[in-house]
């Protein structure tokens, strides 16, 4: 299909990609469903059909993960050195890094977010994984244990464990950062040695199927990265609960994480899961504030707000809340709201009419029990699913706007009076992903880092992503931890032996 000639120039080779139908990777093939049917992926700055891609479901899902399995059980990737798995892990991101121009564009187009920033962050961030998770494959260590039983007398035992890949992973991934969250995702399962059945998300699933055709160009032998586009409740569904799958990685809404639980059931499959977040960003009167009101404008509006850490409750000591939410609003207003290929844009689309919707119905829900919007607080236009960047104020605790995931540039900013009083508040919530402290005082940044009950706190800055740093979630945002060496505890599994020597 392509898109219409536009006076944008898009790069070629993205416009080439959307061109053709796009298949499924199964087993090393580009095959399609075997229903036949296709689905299409749309541009959601202009709500066009960008491609049509193959729609797995069951029968596709139970094809792959077959594949996976004797690439498992008997195909040459566990037979393999654990250097020669960190090398093609390496090469990937060497091939990603030189098409960079190339899935930005792909990630925009399917995803809506800036052009600019798919490529500093979206297509970097995902190198970087690859990178960081090819160094772990040779580090994979057990650990020799003294035994202290008697049984037998004057027996001697040597004891030690050995760290094994759990075998075949079925991931499931979101639209916010299509090919971020595939990196996320790949990366450490590949350097654990398992092999992966990838569902990416229905709305965004073009920059995952090319990352398939570069793990292809790569060499990774056939079945060892499986990737099946289809809807959630099929295909998704189908990976969960297939019982040839041994674990289940999971990133994306609360409820269907409890799905995912419950369909992981059968054969008991290790699940972990990174979800949603309703995250805190406080900020104290004695914080430099300059910097502390552009990067709380940045914790939330940054990608539309479709971040599961953004910061979207904003707490704020009284004596400085008016001049806090003032400068967020200004940036709010000062936000440029266009087509994310536009040079200009520094926000784009949100990723869908449905996500439109959800979040035009949030911001009702929130003005008709009194909440104010001081910036923003409509759609904006009838093409595409552009949304205004939000400041509420005259919020209740107990609001929706308040308590739930928007997944949407709305920020809920809240006036609070000391840091007592503020800490239930800012744990108030079935959430637990990240929170923002800014704050010149040492001692209260730590005492708050210690308080705040968050997968991650950020002080003094946010939204700081690093492949070594481990992200997830307390309470209902997630289990486990992924990126930094906590995501190896994910995708191995240990073994004790026991020898009586
Ligand atoms: P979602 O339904 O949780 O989607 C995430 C992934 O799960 C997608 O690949 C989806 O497939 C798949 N899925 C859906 N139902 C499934 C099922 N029954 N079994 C297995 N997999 C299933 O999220 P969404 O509907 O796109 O967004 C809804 C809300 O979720 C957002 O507004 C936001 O609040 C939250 N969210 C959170 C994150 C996060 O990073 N934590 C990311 C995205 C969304 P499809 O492609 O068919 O949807
Ligand atoms: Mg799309």
């Amino acid at each position: 299909m392509g898109i219409a000639p536009s006076p944008i120039q898009i790069d070629s080779n993205a416009n080439e990609f959307i061109s053709k139908p796009r298949k499924m990777l199964i087993d090393g093939k580009w095959v399609n469903s075997v229903s036949g049917k296709t689905f299409p992926t749309y541009n959601p700055a202009t709500g066009e059909v960008l491609a049509q891609i193959a729609e797995g479901d069951k029968a596709d899902i139970d094809l792959a993960v077959k594949a996976a399995r004797r690439a498992f059980d008997s195909g040459p990737w566990p037979r393999m050195t654990a250097s020669e798995r960190g090398k093609l892990i390496w090469k990937l991101a060497d091939l990603l890094e030189r098409n960079v121009e190339e899935f930005a564009t792909l990630e925009t187009l399917d995803n809506g977010k800036p052009l600019t920033i798919a490529r500093a962050a979206d297509v970097p961030l995902a190198v970087e994984m690859f990178r960081y998770m090819a160094g772990w494959a040779t580090k994979l260590e057990g650990t020799t244990i003294p035994l202290s039983v008697h049984y037998t007398p004057g027996a001697n035992y040597h004891a030690y464990t050995l760290r094994e890949p759990v075998g075949v992973v079925g991931q499931i991934i979101p639209w916010n950062f299509p090919l971020l969250m595939a990196a996320w995702k790949l990366a450490p399962a590949l350097a654990c040695g398992c092999t992966v059945v990838l569902k990416p998300a229905e709305q965004t699933p073009l920059t995952a199927l090319r990352l398939g055709e570069l793990i292809q160009e790569a060499g990774f032998p056939d079945g060892v990265v499986n990737i099946v586009p289809g809807y959630g409740e099929t295909a998704g569904a189908a990976l969960a609960a297939h019982d040839q799958v041994d674990k289940i990685a999971f990133t994306g809404s609360t409820e269907v994480g409890k799905l995912i639980v419950h369909a992981a059931t059968g054969n008991l499959k290790k699940v972990s899961l990174e979800l949603g977040g309703k995250s805190p960003n406080v900020v104290f009167k004695d914080a430099d504030l300059d910097t502390a009101i552009a990067e709380s404008a940045s914790a939330i509006f940054f990608n539309h707000g479709q971040c599961c850490c953004a910061g979207s409750r904003l707490f704020v000591e009284r004596s400085i809340f008016d001049r806090v939410v003032e400068g967020v609003a200004a940036s709010a207003k000062k936000i440029r709201v266009g087509p994310g290929l536009e040079p200009n844009t520094s926000m784009g689309p949100l990723v869908s009419e449905e996500q439109l919707r959800r979040v035009c119905g949030y911001l009702e829900s929130g003005f008709s029990e009194g909440a104010k919007a001081v910036a923003g607080g409509k759609k904006i236009g009838d093409k595409g699913y552009f949304v205004e960047p939000t400041v509420l104020v005259n919020t209740k605790d107990n609001m929706k706007v308040v308590q739930e995931e928007i997944f949407g540039p709305v920020v809920a900013a809240i006036p609070f009076d000391n840091p007592e009083e503020l800490a239930p508040r800012a744990n108030d919530s079935v959430y637990g992903l990240a929170a923002g402290v800014w704050t010149k005082d040492i001692s209260k940044a730590h005492r708050m880092a210690a308080i705040l009950r968050a997968g991650t706190v950020w002080i003094n800055c946010y939204n700081i992503f690093d492949a070594a740093l481990p992200f997830g979630g307390y309470k209902q945002s997630g289990w486990g931890r992924e990126m930094g060496k906590d995501v190896l505890s994910l995708y191995t599994q240990t073994k004790a032996v026991c020898a009586r020597i």
